[in-house]
């Protein structure tokens, strides 16, 4: 433990690591779960696919693809039905939130993947969260080896 909380897992964050809104693979909560969208979401590669509604940084569930092991495509099945049933937590964390802080959290639990958002008071408005990504686990983890093949 006292490793891992060396260099660059004290200093960096998770801002420093994200993975950016822009390049996430989601679906829109209107989304009907058929063919096309089904193998979309296998083809992306990924576990887990933020659901937004309206606006991509308006995300408001998220679908697991274990999810829809029991989904037959040719139902067409709203998206919505599958997130409401299974419901899984949504886990956000701030943008200056500290790597070895992250690490602790996932170990906790939950889930292994966040939503990074940080408070936005540029400009006239009142200030508001603006989500910029998301962060996994997997993301700590690489930051973890490269942190300790640069320490050696
Ligand atoms: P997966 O289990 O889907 O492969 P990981 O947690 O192993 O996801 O993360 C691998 C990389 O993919 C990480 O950089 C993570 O930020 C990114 N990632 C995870 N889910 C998504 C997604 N839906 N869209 C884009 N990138 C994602």
């Amino acid at each position: 433990k006292e490793e891992f909380s060396r260099g660059a897992l004290r200093t960096k964050t998770v801002e420093d690591i994200l993975t950016s809104l822009k390049d996430c693979f989601m679906l829109p909560s209107t989304a009907v779960l058929d063919f096309n969208t089904m193998s979309e979401i296998m083809q992306s590669g990924y576990t887990r696919v933020p659901v937004y509604e309206d606006e991509r940084s308006n995300i408001v569930e998220i679908l697991y693809v274990k999810d829809l092991a029991l989904v037959d495509p040719a139902d067409c099945t709203p998206m919505s039905t599958i997130t409401k049933f299974y419901n899984h937590p949504l886990h956000f964390v701030f943008n200056d939130t500290k790597l070895d802080a992250m690490l602790e959290e996932f170990k906790k639990g939950k889930s292994h993947l966040a939503i990074v958002q940080k408070v936005n008071n540029e400009g006239e408005g009142d200030p508001f969260y603006e989500v910029l990504g998301l962060v996994t686990l997997e993301d700590v983890i690489e930051e973890i080896i490269k942190s300790e093949i640069l320490d050696e």
